[in-house]
């Protein structure tokens, strides 16, 4: 087991399997942005009694692990970065997944988090005690006794694989877009690419112009706007080294013209129609035949799904060497596909660009809360989160980018940032109550999420199509229907009266000693 060098030490508490557990006050499950942004203002707060535990042998969450060609983020770099710790030296408009990487790894390192990260510490469960009152978390590598346990894992950490008969015994070569095997040469190879989403649009022009034959799977056409993707000049970096406000008032332009992307989706259709429009020219104008250009038209509104952009989607699909498959897929036999018409596809490798489990993350089967159920269980109508952040049953914990906090339209930092002042309130609130414990009211919880839910109707988002903002239910467990200063303002004190509060006077004294 680990030992943790940067965390006093207590006594230990006897941990599943028989080893002692560490005690630390906080638990972070994930370093991406969300557990990384956490960590450094958890510093910034004098709060050094914590721990990061991370699956993956680096940090940078889904920056670390979708390395696929051409991962790139489709928010700009100005605004795709904590406010806190801006970055200057951005070399393109919207960066790439490298260069992210990169920033996160640099943040890791200049906040001296490193003594607090367990790499290589894959979540196996964890259980709220309430006669402790604390979190027994356990991981691939050791067991924690914590107070708090954040769950820092994001939604898009999980890959998606299709339920496609067969395909788990596809003779081939088979990998995720979230798991792409660098090792595996595509070139010259016969390739089908299952999924036509964020991903997918941009890592197909890569390999297309590399492989063979490429075969790309489409069940729904996506809207594609043109990229407006730059590189940075060497008078924007220095400008803006020198002149930090420059760049904070570049951020804060971005960030109010795309609030104002949000009419569009939630208010009046004219406000999208203008953005459909410039989609379907860039369609026109990208691809002169006519019967290919009626399959990559869009059938739904703008906006139901993720809008996507990019210059080189289309043009990859004209290529002598690609096929745009529309039929659906029956199964995978050997190394063919199938398609509901009968006709075969054999190829060598299949990617699959088919998402994640948003709504329904493994993570939600593998935390209990108080009366022993998971989240899972306890969420089988919905999961909902108040504030985005905390769960019914579930005390001390913090759920963060959780339910109802995702955003089609401006950046998941500043959502991030707003659930850390959140966050990091609550910890004051707590330190100077002498509060040993939080649980979020049944009731306000209800209140909050009806008060969401009952801005969904009449929104894009449930227009008709159907997409990973909706859960198995039809609920839009995902999106933020609303502006984000919004949830900003609601998020900047940890509203204590919508909580069951337990003084740690009234924890059993043998528990708070432990
Ligand atoms: P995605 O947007 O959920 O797309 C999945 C694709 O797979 C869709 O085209 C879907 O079709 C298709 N699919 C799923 N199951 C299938 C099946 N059984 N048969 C055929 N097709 C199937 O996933 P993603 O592209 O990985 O992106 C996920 C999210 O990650 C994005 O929405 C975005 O938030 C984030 N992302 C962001 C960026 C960025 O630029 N910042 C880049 C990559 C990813 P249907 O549409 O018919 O369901």
């Amino acid at each position: 087991m680990s030992s943790l060098a940067a965390v006093p030490a207590g006594p230990a508490k006897q941990a599943r399997g028989g080893a002692p557990a560490d005690r630390v006050r906080i638990a972070i499950v994930g370093s991406g942005f969300a557990g990384l942004g956490l960590a450094i203002r958890l510093k910034q707060a004098g709060i050094e009694d914590f721990v990061m535990l991370e699956r993956a042998a680096d940090v940078g969450g889904t920056w670390q692990a979708n390395t696929y060609p051409g991962c790139q983020c489709d928010v700009p770099s100005h605004l795709y970065s904590f406010s806190f710790a801006p970055n200057p030296g951005w070399t393109r408009t919207y960066s790439r997944q490298p260069e992210i990487w990169d920033y996160l790894r640099g943040l890791a390192d200049r906040h001296d988090l490193h003594p607090h990260i367990r790499l290589g510490h894959e979540l196996t469960g964890a259980s709220w005690d309430d006669d402790e009152q604390r979190w027994h978390v356990h991981t691939s590598r050791g067991d924690w006794s914590a107070q708090i346990l954040v769950d820092a894992t994001g939604p898009l950490s999980h890959p998606k694989l299709p339920a496609i008969r067969g395909l788990r015994r596809f003779e081939g070569k088979v990998f995720h877009s979230a798991e792409w095997d660098h090792d595996h040469d595509l070139t010259g190879e016969r390739v089908a690419v299952i999924g036509t989403g964020a991903s997918a649009i941009q890592f197909v022009p890569r390999i297309a112009g590399r492989v063979g034959k490429l075969h790309v799977f489409q069940r729904t056409a996506p809207w594609i706007l043109p990229h407006t993707d730059r590189p940075t000049t060497r008078l924007e970096r220095r400008l803006y080294k020198a002149l930090p406000l420059a760049q904070k008032a570049v951020r804060a332009g971005v960030y109010a013209a795309r609030e104002f992307f949000l009419l569009g989706y939630i208010k009046d259709r004219r406000f999208a129609t203008g953005a459909e429009r410039v989609a379907k020219a860039h369609l026109r104008r990208q691809v002169p035949d006519a019967a290919l250009r009626a399959k990559l038209r869009p059938h739904f509104r703008l906006g139901c799904k993720r809008i996507l952009l990019s210059n080189d989607w289309y043009p990859a699909l004209m290529r002598p060497n690609v096929e745009l498959v529309t039929d659906e897929i029956s199964h995978v036999h050997g190394r063919t596909i199938v398609l509901a018409d009968g006709s075969e596809r054999e190829v060598d490798t299949i990617i699959l660009g088919t998402g994640f489990h948003v709504t329904d993350p493994p993570t939600a089967r593998l935390v209990r809360g108080r009366d022993g159920r998971t989240i899972a269980q306890a969420s089988q109508a919905g999961i909902q989160a108040y504030r985005g952040a905390t769960l019914a049953g579930l005390p001390n914990l913090f759920k963060l980018i959780g339910p109802n906090t995702g955003l089609g339209h401006n950046s998941m930092i500043y959502m991030i940032e707003a659930q850390l002042n959140y966050v990091i309130d609550a910890l004051r609130v707590m330190d100077e109550g002498d509060i040993a414990t939080f649980e979020i009211r049944p009731e306000a919880l209800a209140a909050y999420n009806a008060k969401i839910q009952s801005k969904m109707p009449g929104t894009v988002w449930m227009s008709g199509c159907s997409s990973w903002y909706l859960d198995a239910n039809g609920n839009n467990t995902t999106i933020w229907p609303d502006f984000t200063f919004r949830f900003r303002h609601h998020t900047r004190r940890f509203d204590v009266g919508a909580y069951a509060l337990r003084r740690s006077a009234d924890v059993p004294r043998t528990a708070v000693a432990a």
